[in-house]
Order: structure tokens, then C-alpha cells, then sequence
């Protein structure tokens, strides 16, 4: 274990944001995650687990502890003739894991590269993209109770998943800090080609998960800035769900308005909302939209914290005013003042 007093975590979070942690502790083996959890000092601490740090906005300077899970193996534990499910520990890189099992041959998680994640954390968020969300290959997420050190293996069933949801966002689970991830993986072709983007590849007989993976990286490098040239934490806000009521309202006017069926009612892009506020590519002075997908703020360079949620404020503010509709942050903002420490949890 590394603990590094008054951290800058200008390069643990995608927004680049230049705050400090009172503590960064890089935590580097389960027998770490043990230790810690005993440690006097650190349980009267506000605390966050991170990943990459790309759904996180830290509003300030963070006075507690930032931990950092690292280990990142990968092991088979049941292999057959079709399917292999492999526990992967929390701190391996997202995209690297999804490129590594394409090229094996291996399906199932294809449709999700490029998106910037540690294992532990994609679990956490459920993350989703192009018709696939990892839920479906998650067989159970293994923890570490930092109340009282003890390991915890929770089958899928157990988690609670939904649409970015799982029982891990819920405040009273920050003693949860994931360590690995089971995930059930086909080694026969199982392509999911329903969304609408990946049309070009429907039909095909000789697709390799590989191609599918290349493909979505194709769409995805043209429509969303790259964090490491231009900061940022991917959509910004969630997409709203209105009453079908409301959206009968709004399509009156806008007629052609895009909207999918949801749970609770009618689901309307946000980029949609915020495109149709004026806002696409709006710029003050460091902080903007990104211009081919309003839904991303960007930092232009040297953003403060105070910048981004204040512009963020002012997209809400116009898109309220104009629909109507909230839209609600799908970033993660981060207070230490609003979190609790293990011995208050
Ligand atoms: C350019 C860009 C594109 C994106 N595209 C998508 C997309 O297509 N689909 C999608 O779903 N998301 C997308 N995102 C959002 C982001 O990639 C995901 O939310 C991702 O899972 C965050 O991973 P991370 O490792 O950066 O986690 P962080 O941002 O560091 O943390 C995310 C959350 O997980 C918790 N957490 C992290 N690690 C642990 C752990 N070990 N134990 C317990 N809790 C933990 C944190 O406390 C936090 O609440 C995108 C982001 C960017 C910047």
C-alpha cells in the first residue's frame, strides 16, 4: 500500500480537474484492502474508491481519503466447449480486457469497447453501450467490507442492476470496495447487431468479435472527444424519462422529436435537448459542449471545478426553461463534505 499525502488528481480524473486528495492511498494487493480497513485513522476519514476517474466531477479539494484498487489479473476459473468465465480483478483496464478477449475469439462484451473503465468500476456503473450493458456477462462481483475487512462474493442476482444502476451507487454501499469481477463469455458466435448503428455489420456469417470491437471504435473515435487530448467524462447528464402526457405535449410542437420507450414513461436524448437549446458547441471561455456531441462538457485547458458545474447549471437552466424537462447529472459529483468515513457508515 502507497499512501501519498496532498495528491493532485489532475491525472485521476478524465476532466482533468487540478484539485488534491489529503491522502491518495494505491492500494495493491486484497491483503491492502484488509490492512486499511483496520487502520485507526483512515475509518474517522471521508473516503471515494476510484477507477479512471471518468464519471467524476470533484467539486473541490478532497479532504479524506481517494482510494485506488491496482491489481489486475485475470483468471479462468470454468472453461467448456462454448462458454469460459474469467474473474478479473477490479483495477485491469476496461478496454484492454474487451480487445484481449476479441481477439481470442471470446463474445459477449464486443459492443462495449473504448470506453474508458476499470473492471471494478464498469460493474459499479453497469456500464452500456450499442445494445449491450455488462450486466449481461456478469455471473457475481466479488468485495471487500471495509467495516470489517471480510470478503463478500455477490451473485448477479443480488446486485440490483439496472439501466447505469447497481446496488454498489448507493451511498450506504461505500464500504463495498470491489476487487473482481466474474463474467461469462461465449466462445461461440453470439453477435448482437440490433443497434441501429451497427447495421453495416447485420447479416454477416464470418464476423469476429474482433470486427465488431474494431467497428464500434470506429463510431465511437468519431463521435466522442478522446479524455487524454480533450478532458472530459463522457455524457454529462442522464437522458430524462417524461410522462408519455408530456411528451404528447412536446411532440406537438416537435413532431419529429427522438424518444424511446422507457419503464416509467417516454426517454428523450438529452444531446436531443440540449441541441435544440442552442447549446450544441456553446463555448465559455474554457468550458464547452463538445460540438459533434453536445451531451459531453469539455475542459478547453485549465478549467476550474467552480467553471464546469456552473455551466452545467446553465445548460439545466435553458433546457428547463425551454422543455420544461430536468435533466439530471449522470457524473458523479464529488464532496468529500457529503461523504461519511467507515466508522459512520
Ligand atoms: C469519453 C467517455 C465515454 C464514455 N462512454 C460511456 C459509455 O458508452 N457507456 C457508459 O456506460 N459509460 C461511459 N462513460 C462513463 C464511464 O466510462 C463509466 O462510468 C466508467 O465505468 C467509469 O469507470 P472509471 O474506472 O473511470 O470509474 P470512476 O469514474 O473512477 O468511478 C465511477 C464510480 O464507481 C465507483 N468505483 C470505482 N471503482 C470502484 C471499486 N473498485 N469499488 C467500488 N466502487 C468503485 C466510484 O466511487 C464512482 O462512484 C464514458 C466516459 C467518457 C469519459
Amino acid at each position: 500500500m502507497i499512501i501519498t499525502p496532498n495528491y493532485r488528481l489532475s491525472k485521476e480524473n478524465t476532466l482533468a480537474l487540478d484539485v488534491q486528495a489529503a491522502y491518495y492511498v494505491r492500494l495493491e494487493s486484497p491483503e491492502d484492502v484488509r490492512t486499511l480497513s483496520r487502520d485507526e485513522y483512515f475509518r474517522t476519514l471521508p473516503f471515494i474508491t476510484i477507477g479512471s476517474g471518468s464519471n467524476l466531477l470533484f467539486v473541490g479539494d478532497f479532504k479524506g481519503a481517494v482510494l485506488r484498487y491496482v491489481p489486475s489479473e485475470i483468471r479462468t476459473l470454468k472453461e467448456d466447449d462454448t462458454t469460459i468465465t474469467l474473474q478479473v480483478d477490479a483495477g485491469a483496464n476496461w478496454h484492454d480486457l474487451v480487445m484481449d478477449c476479441a481477439d481470442k475469439g471470446l463474445w459477449g462484451i464486443e459492443n462495449l469497447a473504448l470506453i474508458p473503465s476499470e473492471v471494478g468500476a464498469a460493474a459499479v456503473q453497469n456500464i452500456g453501450a450499442y445494445g449491450r450493458e455488462i450486466k449481461d456477462v456478469i455471473r457475481a462481483v466479488h468485495y471487500t467490507d471495509l467495516r470489517t475487512g471480510t470478503d463478500v462474493r455477490l451473485p448477479v442476482s443480488e446486485i440490483g442492476y439496472d439501466y447505469r444502476y447497481s446496488i454498489f451507487k448507493e451511498p450506504h454501499m461505500a464500504y463495498a470496495l470491489v476487487t473482481a469481477v466474474e463474467m461469462e463469455l461465449s466462445k461461440v458466435p453470439t453477435p448482437m447487431l440490433e443497434y441501429h448503428g451497427l447495421a453495416p455489420l447485420q447479416g454477416r456469417t464470418d464476423l469476429t468479435p474482433r470486427e465488431v470491437a474494431d467497428f464500434v471504435i470506429g463510431i465511437r473515435e468519431q463521435k466522442l472527444p478522446d479524455p487524454a487530448k480533450t478532458p472530459n467524462a463522457g455524457s454529462f447528464f442522464k437522458n430524462p424519462i417524461i410522462s408519455t402526457d408530456d411528451f404528447a405535449t412536446l411532440q406537438k410542437e416537435y413532431p419529429d422529436a427522438p424518444h424511446y420507450p422507457a419503464k416509467d414513461g417516454v426517454k428523450v436524448p438529452a444531446a436531443w435537448l440540449i441541441e435544440q437549446s442552442g447549446l450544441k458547441g456553446a463555448r465559455e471561455g474554457n468550458v464547452g459542449t463538445y460540438p459533434r456531441q453536445p451531451l459531453v462538457i469539455v475542459n478547453y485547458g485549465g478549467a476550474s471545478p467552480r467553471k464546469i458545474v456552473d455551466f452545467s447549471e446553465k445548460i439545466q437552466a435553458t433546457v428547463q426553461e425551454k422543455f420544461r424537462i430536468e435533466l439530471t447529472p449522470e457524473v458523479r459529483f464529488v464532496r468529500s463534505i457529503e461523504l461519511k468515513s467507515i466508522d459512520a457508515l
